[in-house]
């Protein structure tokens, strides 16, 4: 077996542990990067939804929970679930900040902030400019404004974004700066090693101490054993908690009060076309108390997978596909998933190699997304939309204010719901001040094991509510402080400009 030998080891090369990478790298160490998916440089991707799909998403995309009502997208490849993102960058609310802390998980206010200051300017977040807004998003807007919802636009991380519409497969210019394009160039320049297509697949430990991590190769299936000093859990929600059951690490605490972002999408139709899909796919969003509202203009096979309406009707509705306009609703749910080893995941190997996922929205989730629904819905219809689709197995059409009631009828549970899921998996392996329910102690470290730290989506003790991307940056940044023993340097400063398409030019 070969090994492979390095001062530290993250695993995982997405939001959090692409930072990691970065931040142990610039603080003088030799760091390994493992990453079980491929590394895409933005010339290999393209406009062919299914092809990027397969190659860029976990499962092909095909990832559900165990009674299949619900998917969850995550990214497999250099740069994680980043590189498959729609680029809104929100920070951790106030509220989420406290509520962590009365976890016991305390993120000090004043070095949050500094991180959420650093790691803006490195991804470039700034307000998504008007002239790649697409078109329907006036329209949407107007229709909140008219029922009195709230209605704002992204902060994002791009830069020269020319609006193409297709952030969910990568960006094929170069334009959305997602961690293959800035933290992780930035770690390889201080001298850390990526090693893609290389899957961890159990931890070694002796005495409190992690002695190696065990992985295979996945062209060859080769074995290849990893040794360091420091070992970083970055393989975001379900894959963290999953690699600590798989090596017999928490057992009873480790997959449990996994949470999520999510929701599902109301669609409305417009007697003329509005062309949603000529810009950016999300260009403005409605924040309520226990829902989210966000545009989502999806190109034309995510649109089918998630358009209500079966048969003829569904047929009938894509050819109207340049009337359609979306809002996604999300709710941020309570934190009663659970990932474990179960008997799906034994049947369905080699295929669908991965732990089973178990979530249920109950009573309290279910009535804010409806309550998110009908919001939606009651915009849709403010805006001038003919008919409004609501993802319901019912398909109940919507086409006045009275017939909004019948959205209750139709959404009494998560099995009444269609094109359900969440891109936004959050906890399963949370840190907190509680050694009975905690996996991961406040300063990172998973418990009992003195050099084992965690620095994803996982930490999370429930739903930050807002997209996480941005939040699980900080908090990896804040990670790396308590690694290095360090505040971050000066030099991490480096802007957008700090572009890596001449260093990775070249690689496959
Ligand atoms: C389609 C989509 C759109 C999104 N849009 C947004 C958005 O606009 N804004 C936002 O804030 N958030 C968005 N998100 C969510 C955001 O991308 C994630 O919350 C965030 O990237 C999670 O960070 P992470 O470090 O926990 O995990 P990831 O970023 O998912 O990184 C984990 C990495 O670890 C690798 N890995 C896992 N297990 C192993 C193993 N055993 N061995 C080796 N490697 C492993 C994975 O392949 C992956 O590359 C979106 C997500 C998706 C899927
Ligand atoms: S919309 Fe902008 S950032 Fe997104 S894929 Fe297209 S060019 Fe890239």
């Amino acid at each position: 077996m070969t090994t492979i030998r390095s001062e530290a080891v993250v695993v995982g090369s997405g939001a959090g542990g692409s930072v990691m990478a970065f931040r142990l790298a610039a603080a003088g160490m030799r760091v390994n990067v493992v990453e079980r998916g491929p590394w895409l440089h933005p010339r290999q991707m393209s406009h062919d939804e299914p092809a990027m799909i397969a190659r860029l998403y976990k499962d092909g995309g095909a990832q559900t929970n165990v009674d299949a009502d619900m998917f969850v997208l995550q990214g497999d490849c250099v740069g994680g679930s980043t590189v498959l993102t729609n680029a809104v960058c929100f920070r951790m609310p106030e509220s989420v900040r406290q509520s962590f802390a009365a976890h016991g998980f305390d993120l000090p206010p004043g070095e949050l902030a500094n991180a959420f200051d650093r790691v803006e300017g490195v991804i470039g977040v700034a307000p998504l400019p008007t002239d790649v807004h697409n078109p329907a998003t006036w329209r949407l807007t107007d229709g909140l404004r008219r029922i009195g919802a709230p209605a704002g636009g992204f902060h994002k991380a791009m830069q020269d974004c020319i609006g193409c519409g297709y952030c969910n497969i990568g960006c094929r210019y170069g334009k959305k700066l997602d961690a293959a394009q800035t933290w992780i160039p930035m770690a390889i320049a201080r001298g850390a090693n990526v090693i893609p297509e290389l899957e961890v697949v159990r931890i070694e430990h002796r005495k409190g101490h992690v002695v190696g991590l065990v992985a295979h190769e996945r062209q060859t299936g080769q074995k290849v054993r990893i040794v360091a000093d420091v070992y970083v859990l970055a393989g975001g929600a379900i894959n963290t908690p999953e690699l600590l059951l798989r090596s017999g690490l928490h057992r009873g605490r480790a997959g449990k009060r996994t949470s999520f972002n999510a929701g599902a999408i109301v669609f409305g139709e417009f007697p003329e076309p509005l062309d949603g899909w000529k810009g950016d796919q999300m260009c403005v969003h409605s924040l309520h108390d226990d829902f989210v509202i966000e545009q989502i203009q999806n190109p034309p096979v995510s649109l089918a997978l998630t358009l209500p309406g079966f048969f003829g009707d569904h047929a009938a509705r894509m050819r109207r596909f340049r009337h359609l306009a979306a809002l996604g609703v999300l709710v941020p749910t309570q934190p009663t998933g659970e990932v474990y080893l179960g008997l799906g995941h034994r049947l369905v190997r080699p295929l669908f190699d991965h732990a089973d996922i178990r979530f249920r929205m109950g009573p309290r989730d279910m009535a804010a997304f409806r309550s998110g629904c009908r919001t939606a819905a009651a915009a849709m219809l403010a805006a001038g939309a003919r008919r409004v689709f609501v993802p319901s197995g019912t398909d109940p059409v919507i086409e006045r204010p009275e017939d909004l009631t019948r959205i209750d009828a139709a959404m009494r549970t998560q099995t009444d719901l269609m094109g359900f899921g969440s891109s936004h998996p959050q906890g399963g392996a949370c840190a907190g001040s509680d050694p009975r329910r905690d996996v991961v102690a406040p300063d990172f470290r998973v418990r009992g094991l003195r050099n084992l730290y965690v620095a994803d989506a996982s930490l999370f003790p429930h739903s930050v509510k807002v997209n996480p991307m941005l939040s699980i940056m900080a908090v990896a940044d804040l990670a790396a402080n308590r690694i290095t023993g360090t505040r971050a340097q000066s030099e991490v400063t480096e802007g957008p400009a700090f572009r890596s398409r001449e260093r990775l030019a070249g690689r496959t």
